[in-house]
C-alpha cells in the first residue's frame, strides 16, 4: 500500500512538502519553509513524521519554500541523503546559508524592539536554524542526474526531469514496486514558461499512475507581454536620453541572470552602446557563478553562444559588486549605468540605498521586473505613491515607474493544461497543489469537467491512500 500526506502547498502557495510510505520505504518531497504571514506557525510545529526515520529527501529546486525547512529535519535528527539535481544542490547551499544569516539577524533585531517595548512576540525569539545546522545539512545532499532512473530504497525507482523553473530544477517520477507491477508517481514541481532563456523547457509525460501537480496560476493568463529585450532596450535608451540612472530591483536566483543574458545579448547585436552595468548583490553574483559552473543545464541556445565563443552571462561593461565600499562608489559616479540590486522587492538589502541616490531624480528610472507582494516597498513605489519611507526617511518619488511583464517563474493556465495534454490518459487521480485555494479549485473544476478526469485539492495535513 502506499501512503501520500500533504503537509504544505495545500490550498497556499509555500511550505511545499509531501510525505510518501510505500512498501516500507518514507520518502519525503521537498521540504519547504511556510511564508505566508497566516501560515508562519507551521513552520514551528513538529514533524507529523520523524525524520530520523526518512529513507530518502527528494528536492525539485532551490527556492526556499522548497527547501528551507532541511536544516530543521537535520536538527531533528534527519540522517539520510537528500537528492537533487547537481545545480539545485549548488544554489541549495546560497540559499540555506543566506536563509540562517537572515532568520539571525531578524532574531536580534526583534530581541531588540521586545526589550524596549517590554514584550513578547509571537513566535520564539530564535531562529529555525542556525549556520552550524546547514553546514551538518549540505553534506547530505547527493547530486542526481537528469532523466536517469536511479535505485533509492528497496526498489523504488526516482528519476529527476527539467521542469525549466530556475536552473537545476526538477520534476520528480518515482517507480513503486507493487505485486509484481510498478505504480509510476509525478511531482511537478513547480512548472515554468516554455521559451525561457538560458534553462530548457518543461518535461512532459506521457503516462502516470498519480500526479501532484503545482497550480499557482490554475486561473489566470499570462497577458502576451511581447517582446522582454525589446521593451528593456527601450527602458535604457529612455533612460539614458535623459542622462539619468537604470535601477532595477532584482530576484538573486534566475531574474538576475535573465536580465544579464538579455543586456549581453543586446551589448553584443550592436543595439546597446557599451556602458557601466553593476550587480550589486554579492548573493546575485554567487548565483552567477553556479549558472557558469552549470552549463549542462542550458538550452540549445545559450548552449550554442558558448560554443562560438561567447558568454551567455557576462558582457564588456558588465560590474559585480561585492563590497559595501564598491557599492557606495556607485553613486559618486557622474555617468549613467545601469544598477541591478537586491531584494527584489526593496524589503532589504543594498537595492535600498540606490533607491535613496535615484528616485527622487526625474532623469532616473525605477524597473520593475518581478511581483511586488502588498506592503512592500516595492509595490508602494510601483502602485504609483507620490513618496515613500525608505530608511526611516520620507522620500519624494520623482523617477520614472516602469514595469516589464514577461519574466514570470511559472507556467500560466494554458502553460499547465498543455503540461497534461501531454499524458494519453488520464492518471487515476490528479492532485493539485501550490496555488491559492481559488486558483486550485477553478483548475481542478475545468479538468474535472472537460477532461474528465479525478482531481483532488488536498488540504493541509490530507493523507491519502494510492492503490
Ligand atoms: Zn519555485
Amino acid at each position: 500500500m502506499v501512503k501520500l500526506q500533504f503537509l504544505g502547498a495545500t490550498r497556499q502557495v509555500t511550505g511545499s512538502r509531501y510525505y510518501l510510505e510505500a512498501d516500507g520505504a518514507r520518502l519525503l518531497i521537498d521540504c519547504g519553509m511556510f511564508q505566508e504571514r497566516e501560515f508562519l506557525e507551521r513552520n514551528w510545529e513538529p514533524n507529523t513524521v520523524r525524520p530520523r526515520n526518512l529513507d530518502r529527501v527528494l528536492l525539485t529546486h532551490a527556492h526556499i519554500d522548497h527547501c528551507g525547512l532541511a536544516p530543521k529535519l537535520v536538527q531533528e535528527g534527519l540522517r539520510s541523503p537528500m537528492v537533487t539535481t547537481a545545480a539545485s544542490a549548488d544554489l541549495v547551499e546560497l540559499v540555506l546559508r543566506d536563509s540562517a544569516e537572515i532568520q539571525a539577524e531578524d532574531v536580534a533585531f526583534k530581541q531588540k524592539r521586545h526589550r524596549k517595548e517590554g514584550r513578547r512576540g509571537k513566535y520564539p525569539e530564535k531562529p529555525l536554524y542556525t549556520l552550524k545546522d546547514v553546514e551538518r545539512t549540505l553534506p547530505l545532499l547527493q547530486p542526481a542526474p537528469y532523466d536517469r532512473m536511479v535505485d533509492l530504497h528497496g526498489g523504488i525507482g526516482c528519476a529527476l526531469h527539467d521542469a525549466g523553473h530556475i536552473l537545476g530544477s526538477a520534476m520528480i517520477e518515482l517507480s513503486l514496486p507493487s505485486n509484481g507491477q510498478s505504480r509510476r508517481l509525478v511531482f511537478s514541481g513547480d512548472i515554468g514558461q516554455w521559451g525561457k532563456p538560458i534553462i530548457r523547457d518543461p518535461s512532459v509525460f506521457a503516462e502516470a499512475d498519480y500526479v501532484v501537480m503545482e497550480s499557482t496560476y490554475g486561473n489566470r493568463l499570462h497577458a502576451d507581454h511581447g517582446d522582454v529585450e525589446a521593451q528593456l532596450l527601450d527602458v535604457i535608451r529612455q533612460t539614458m536620453d535623459q542622462g539619468g540612472n537604470l535601477v532595477i530591483p532584482i530576484f538573486a536566483i534566475e531574474r538576475a541572470q535573465e536580465l544579464i543574458y538579455h543586456l549581453s545579448r543586446l551589448v553584443r547585436a550592436g543595439q546597446l552602446a557599451a556602458m557601466p552595468v553593476f550587480l550589486d548583490s554579492p548573493m546575485a553574483a554567487e548565483v552567477t557563478e553556479v549558472f557558469r559552473r552549470h552549463r549542462e543545464c542550458f538550452d540549445a541556445e545559450a548552449a550554442e553562444m558558448i560554443a562560438s565563443g561567447r558568454s551567455p552571462l557576462g558582457f564588456p561593461g558588465l560590474k559585480v559588486v561585492r563590497t559595501v565600499a564598491e557599492s557606495k562608489a556607485i553613486n559618486r559616479r557622474q555617468e549613467p549605468a545601469i544598477i541591478m540590486a537586491t531584494s527584489g522587492m526593496c524589503s532589504a538589502g543594498r537595492i535600498k540605498h540606490h533607491l535613496v541616490h535615484n528616485i527622487s531624480r526625474p532623469d532616473c528610472t525605477i524597473l520593475f521586473v518581478g511581483y511586488q507582494s502588498r506592503g512592500t516597498l516595492g509595490r508602494q513605489i510601483l502602485d504609483g505613491n507620490p513618496t515613500v519611507r525608505i530608511h526611516g526617511c520620507s522620500r519624494l518619488v520623482r523617477a520614472r515607474v516602469a514595469q516589464i511583464h514577461g519574466f514570470s517563474g511559472h507556467a500560466d493556465r494554458a502553460g499547465l493544461l498543455r503540461w497534461l495534454g501531454h499524458f494519453q490518459k488520464p492518471p487515476r487521480q490528479l492532485f493539485l497543489t501550490h496555488g491559492e485555494e481559488e486558483e486550485a479549485l477553478a483548475l481542478a473544476a475545468y479538468v474535472r469537467d472537460e477532461l474528465g478526469w479525478n482531481v483532488t485539492v488536498p488540504e493541509y495535513q490530507q493523507v491519502v491512500e494510492l492503490d
